[in-house]
């Protein structure tokens, strides 16, 4: 490496006759030694080598001097040396370059080294950039007014390439120290402007620059766009705080990148945020906000983790006659967004020029809901219509088209390829589709459209020449709603849009009255369930009290029926019948006279046979059979199963059982099925008379009598799902019931 301390010592010859001598650059010099001293004195290796790259500027008219310059600069190891003899030639040089430091002449022809300098210290890049100044002339004057127009130095000639060098090091040093503290104040203003969260500028930096702007803004229009973010609040309560911070970083850079250099966009409140826009195109501003509504939309969904969605409400206004202060272009903005919230949220509305706020922007970016539907559009004016036209210059026409006759909501797509995402992801409710363009032809697009269940109501309009009868007919064939003829006639235009558009509002009206009309027959039929379920149980609870039986019995005999059925591979209905069904099979018992229902001692045999005639009284229940009730047509398949089981439930399947001993299969399934279940729970039921036996004697006991009381399959299916049939005892257990029981 170079060794900068051993640079010759020598008088440098600069061909003049004073004798060595520095100026008193008391002042500067004192105040360069004081704030190069941080930095150290002894330069290390790195400092050095950026020494020695530093771009140095030397302007003297004398080639001899720059010579012997640029020779002494070179040796001692400065490899960025630049000498100028001409004046204007150095300023170009200046003006195009960074530069380190520059050495100076004052009297030159051309222009004076004075002027030079004060050219360099009203430059903000170079205000600051050392300067020594290298002149024959010592007279007090010159070094006074040179010192007072910024001069770092003053050395005159001639100067020991030595000294030079050394003054040139302490220059360079005193440039790096300044440049540090130039990058600090830089930092310190950024973090003063940046809001620390989200790393987009913060409050105060917007209230500076929107001010000095609405000021200031020139030929091009100066917009401000709000927006803040959809019920924030829920996901910072559900989800916390850390991830409301992940939310508000996600939406701030998510701005950032969709801004571009003459966009300005701030947080300015907790879920708030503004975007200042100046722009020549004065659509920027809507398509901005219309990129950044769908990205937080479709992109949250990672974030969120699917966990919520994230969505912003936004809105946008011009400065303009009417609208012509910061105060009026901020309260404008914010009551279009005020508007967006008050409208559903997810949605973008513009200050219109008229003073009211329109709607600028209704797209869904998602499949709307079906309860969304109804409320979608009232008007046709108000509908949204996409414009497919690989042709910029006819696209433009229809739209303008539309605009006159009233249309606002207009969207177009040149590129035939995003035509089907766009359509899915925007549900216009018209699209507007020429058939010939590149890559993918309005046709293949149409049959996607209407082959898809998610666009397939939107009202497809085909543009064609009248003499594509053939493409007519295929349009057709893919359930095109209507022709366009072109060129496009603008009446002709209005008529057909408006008809489709009123088209799709009845068709949306319909959705929604049928979706509404299935949520409540869905309501009505589940109440119905829910009635039909609780009466049952009423009934076979009035039953059960006259009964003295308490608990849960007749739930219980209602779940083993249903289990033992299900095991038996019985279809849903019948094991859904037979659970309610089978909770009714006592219900003949409410006619039997209390004397014998509640007698506490043995009964007689007249008394048994009058108990056991609760199997025939619930025929007068359920049919109304006695002289004195109107006879009954029982229609409810379920209410039948209950009258079956009610009057079968203690026949055996050996014939020995009553009311009227059938055998076999002549005793209805569900009769047989309940036989097992009411014998399985009043065994391992306490009752006033008797204890409970244990689950493991009742199965023994049960299975004693396969193919005697009981069906032979149904005992089966029964010790099948025995684990089942424990697991719901369990559940259904009396509360003064052990649960302890042995259940081997
Ligand atoms: P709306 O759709 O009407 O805008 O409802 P919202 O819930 O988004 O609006 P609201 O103004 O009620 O809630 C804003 C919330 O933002 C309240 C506050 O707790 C939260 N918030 C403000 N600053 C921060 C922050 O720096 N980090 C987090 N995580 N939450 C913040
Ligand atoms: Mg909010």
């Amino acid at each position: 490496m170079f060794d900068m301390t051993s640079s010759p010592s020598q008088l440098v010859d600069l061909n003049f006759a004073v004798p060595l001598r520095t100026a008193a650059v008391s002042a500067s010099a004192d105040s360069i030694e004081s704030v190069a001293l941080p930095v150290g004195q002894q330069m290390d290796d790195e400092t050095f080598k950026q020494c020695h790259a530093a771009t140095i500027v030397v302007i003297d008219d004398e080639r001899a001097t720059t010579d012997v310059i640029q020779r002494t600069l070179q040796r001692s190891g400065f490899t960025n040396v630049n000498v100028f003899n001409d004046p204007h030639r150095a300023i170009s040089f200046i003006n195009e370059n960074a530069l380190d430091v520059v050495l100076l002449d004052l009297h030159i022809p051309q222009l004076e080294g004075i002027s030079v300098l004060k050219y360099l210290r009203t430059r903000s890049e170079t205000q600051y950039l050392p300067v020594i100044i290298l002149t024959s002339s010592d007279d007090e004057d010159s070094r006074l007014e040179a010192l007072a127009a910024g001069a770092n130095e003053y050395l005159t000639k001639p100067v020991g390439s030595a000294e030079l060098v050394q003054r040139i090091k302490n220059a360079l040093r005193f440039k790096q120290y300044a440049d540090g503290i130039e990058d600090q104040i830089k930092s310190v203003e950024k973090e003063l402007r940046v809001d620390a969260l989200t790393g987009v500028n913060n409050r105060r930096y917007f209230d500076e620059y929107y001010s000095t702007k609405v000021v200031s803004h020139t030929d091009a229009l100066l917009s401000l766009i709000l927006f803040d973010i959809d019920n924030f609040k829920q996901a910072n309560d559900n989800f916390g705080h850390q991830h409301g911070d992940d939310v508000l970083k996600f939406v701030a850079q998510l701005a950032a990148t969709i801004a571009t250099e003459q966009d300005f966009v701030a947080r300015i409140g907790g879920d708030e945020f503004a975007i200042v826009c100046e722009h020549n195109d004065p659509d920027w501003p809507t398509s901005l906000a219309r990129e950044l509504k769908s990205r937080v939309a479709h992109e949250s969904v990672l974030l969120n983790d699917s966990r919520h969605e994230t969505t912003i409400s936004v809105g946008i206004a011009t400065l303009n006659k009417r609208v012509d202060d910061k105060g009026s272009l901020f309260n404008a903005a914010d009551a279009a967004l005020y508007q967006s919230k008050r409208q559903g949220r997810n949605l973008i509305n513009v200050y219109s020029d008229a003073g009211a706020v329109s709607i600028g922007d209704k797209h869904l970016t998602q499949i709307p809901k079906l309860e969304d539907a109804e409320t979608r559009i009232k008007n046709p004016r108000d509908g949204h219509i996409l414009i497919v036209d690989d042709e910029p210059a006819i696209s433009q026409m229809i739209e303008l088209q539309l605009r006159k006759s009233g249309y606002e909501n207009i969207l177009v797509e040149n590129d035939s390829t995003q035509a089907v995402e766009k359509i899915a992801s925007l549900q216009p409710d018209l699209v507007i589709l020429d058939i010939r363009m590149p890559k993918i032809n309005g046709l293949e697009i149409l049959r996607l459209v209407k082959d898809n269940p998610a666009t397939e109501n939107i009202q497809v309009l085909i543009m064609t020449s009248t003499t594509d009868d053939r493409i007519r007919v295929a349009s057709l064939k893919l359930r095109a709603n209507d022709f366009l003829t072109k060129p496009t006639n603008t009446i002709e235009l209005d008529v057909r849009v408006s008809n489709a558009l009123k088209l799709k509002i009845q068709h949306d009206q319909l959705v929604a009255f049928s979706d509404r009309l299935t949520q409540e027959v869905k309501g009505r039929t589940a109440e119905l369930f829910a009635t039909r379920r609780e009466t049952i149980l009423c009934l076979a609870r009035a039953a059960e009290i006259r009964d003295m039986e308490t608990g849960n019995h007749v739930i219980r005999v209602g779940h083993y029926a249903a289990v033992v059925a299900k095991q038996m591979g019985m279809d849903p209905d019948f094991v859904g019948y037979i659970e309610l069904a089978a909770q009714l099979h006592d219900v003949g018992k409410l006619s039997i006279p209390d004397s014998i229902l509640h007698k506490p001692a043995g009964l007689t045999v007249d008394e048994r046979a009058v108990i056991e005639t609760h199997c025939e009284e619930a025929d007068r229940i359920f049919f109304g059979k006695a002289q004195n009730m109107e006879k009954a047509t029982i229609t409810s398949p379920l209410l039948r199963m209950a009258a079956r089981i009610a009057s079968t439930h203690h026949e055996r399947w050996d014939g020995s059982g009553y009311p009227n001993k059938l055998a076999g299969e002549n005793i209805p399934l569900e009769g047989r099925i309940t036989a097992i279940a009411d014998v399985f729970d009043a065994l391992n039921t306490e009752r006033p008379y008797k204890k409970a036996i244990e689950p493991s004697v009742c199965f023994e006991m049960i299975t004693a009598q396969r193919g005697k009381h009981f069906d032979p399959q149904v005992v089966d299916a029964f010790l099948a799902a025995k684990d089942l049939i424990l697991a719901t005892r369990q559940q259904w257990l009396d509360a003064s019931a052990n649960s302890d029981t042995d259940t081997n």
